[in-house]
């Protein structure tokens, strides 16, 4: 018998810089993944449906599940909360489901911790003017808040390099297959492919028996 423990993909990245695009590709392509359903305390922005993009709450609900334990990971970004659930990480992992993740560096780096088996991915701008542009194109923040994610991004810049890959996202479809080429190295993994030798080889002992 194989058992399979799910994939947890951890994917971080200036905002702008296409998380959302690629891991709504990467989600349609794969459908059997779960994406994690963060908790904030930022207000619903465009088309964003309260529990599919986050859960949105106020900061005293935030608190309070933060007081109870209820996040396996947490931050201030760009002055707002942000807190990945704890329940349904280990549940869903444990079950063989493929997880995904997109948190900022600070979170990641408590992932890091408290999964150590899971696969950071950090997304790059091909310049900071690219970035700002798609911030602008976008369309969703004002003035104070593009600068503050500006500052942000640089300070984010600055903790890629302890993440497993780096995906330059300039032309979007190369950005996708490399994303994708580091989700599918990470479920080859040994230990997510628990009793795969195992089963080929057999009972060791009773081929030492057999001689
Ligand atoms: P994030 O989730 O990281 O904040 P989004 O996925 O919302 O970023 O992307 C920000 C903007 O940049 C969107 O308008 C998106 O369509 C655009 N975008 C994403 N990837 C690319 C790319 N490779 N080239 C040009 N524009 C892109
Ligand atoms: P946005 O407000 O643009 O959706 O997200 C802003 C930032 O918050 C992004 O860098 C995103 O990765 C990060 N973020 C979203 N959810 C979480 C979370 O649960 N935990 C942490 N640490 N960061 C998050």
């Amino acid at each position: 018998m194989t058992s399979r423990e799910g994939v947890a993909l951890v994917v971080s990245g200036p905002s702008g810089v296409g998380k959302t695009t690629l891991v709504d590709r990467l989600m349609a392509e794969f459908p059997g993944f779960a994406r994690s359903v963060s908790c904030t305390t930022r207000p619903p922005r465009g088309q964003e449906v309260d529990g599919r993009d986050y859960h949105f709450m106020d900061v005293a609900e935030f608190e309070r599940r933060r007081e109870q334990g209820g996040f396996a990971e947490w931050a201030e970004v760009h002055g707002n909360l942000y807190g990945t659930p704890l329940e349904p990480v280990n549940a869903l992992l444990r079950q063989g489901r493929d997880m995904i993740f997109v948190i900022d560096v600070q979170g990641a780096a408590q992932l890091k911790l408290s999964l150590p088996g899971a696969v950071f991915a950090f997304l790059l701008p091909p310049d900071l003017d690219a970035l700002e542009r798609r911030l602008r194109g976008r369309g969703q923040d004002d003035e104070e808040a593009m600068a503050k994610r500006m500052e942000n991004a640089i300070a984010e810049l600055r903790e890629a390099r302890w993440y497993d890959a780096l995906v330059v996202n300039d032309v979007l479809d190369e950005a996708y297959d490399r994303l994708r080429a580091v989700y599918l190295a990470a479920t080859l993994a040994p230990a997510r492919n628990a009793g795969l030798v195992e089963a080929m080889l057999g009972d060791p002992f009773e081929a030492a028996r057999r001689g």
